[in-house]
């Protein structure tokens, strides 16, 4: 199967060297070495021109590590993304910059707004970053002691700094089941009043303490449309940091096609045939979700087969 949108796959996270200071100190000066700022989580971004998307294709904008070396200085939090062949890629969480200062540097934007139409591979990188920079941000105080806690491990952990408790966080991922449920040859399509207007996907909910992904998928599907479930498969799975889930994608089948929507989490859900998803009107009415999504791929794969 095609990577996932915001999986970095292949990308070399160079675990080995987090604990390296000289080295990564060499990277940090190396005019070669790449440097990927956040600014109160959202990316600076470039728009390539000529490229007839309007605007422009969205690119993730690197600062010259030796260039910048103010900024490396100033930078909340340093994170060591992976390596590119011979180029270190960084991370700097720069939100104590005021608004002017970061101005100066460029554009900054949401990844969730412009993710879809990047590079595959860069928006990943910057999925990446902002995973980590998110969980730095709410993980300043240890949850044992309440003591602050400071940046370890080039970023991909944080330790308490009372001595006596040294508690060390790692980064932490949410998974969430998201599953395409099937009857005969229909699709449950359903969608959530805070969605963008006519959106239309397959069933979501996070995992519970206690639950196996199996049991998510049954419970969710049960719990939102009170229709039961079974033949529960692993499809594939995506980061989806907005701003912290791991999609673990699954396909599920039904015997009964009768809903019962039971939550108040679903404004309406119905079943709906290869055609009618092939004629989607893509308006106000009904559409499909974006295509960055791995439900868009849950659904893709569907009218395939
Ligand atoms: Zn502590």
């Amino acid at each position: 199967m095609q990577t996932l949108f915001y999986a970095t796959g292949d990308f070399d996270r160079r675990a080995d060297r987090r604990e390296d200071q000289i080295w990564l100190r060499e990277r940090l000066r190396d005019p070669s070495s790449r440097l990927y700022p956040l600014w109160h989580m959202r990316h600076l971004i470039a728009h390539e021109v000529g490229s007839g998307h309007g605007l422009g294709v969205p690119r993730a904008m690197a600062l010259d590590a030796r260039q910048h070396a103010d900024l490396v200085a100033r930078a909340e939090t340093i994170i060591l993304l992976g390596v590119d062949g011979e180029v270190a890629h960084f991370a700097l969480d720069l939100s104590s910059l005021d608004e002017q200062s970061a101005a100066t540097l460029g554009e900054f934007q949401e990844l969730r707004a412009i993710g879809a139409l990047m590079p595959q591979r860069e928006g990943a990188l910057l999925a990446y970053a902002r995973g980590l920079a998110y969980w730095h941000q709410r993980h300043r105080y240890c949850g044992t002691c309440g003591a602050p806690t400071e940046v370890k491990a080039a970023g991909h952990q944080r330790q308490c700094t009372d001595q006596a408790c040294s508690t060390v966080q790692f980064p932490r991922t949410d998974p969430a089941v998201i599953m395409r449920v099937t009857c005969g040859n229909r699709i449950l399509m359903a969608r959530q009043a805070m969605w963008p207007q006519g959106m239309h996907s397959v069933l979501a909910g996070f995992v519970e303490p206690g639950e196996s992904l199996e049991d998510a998928v049954i419970r969710e599907v049960l719990e939102e449309v009170g229709v039961r479930v079974r033949n529960v498969r692993y499809f594939a799975s995506q980061p989806w940091p907005f701003p912290a889930s791991l999609m673990l994608g699954f396909t599920a089948e039904a015997d009964d096609e009768t809903l019962h929507l039971q939550d108040g989490e679903i404004e309406e859900a119905r079943w709906m045939t290869r055609l009618d998803l092939l004629n989607s009107p893509e308006d106000a009415t009904f559409r499909l979700p974006r295509t960055d999504s791995i439900s868009r791929r849950l659904i893709e794969d569907w009218l395939r087969l």
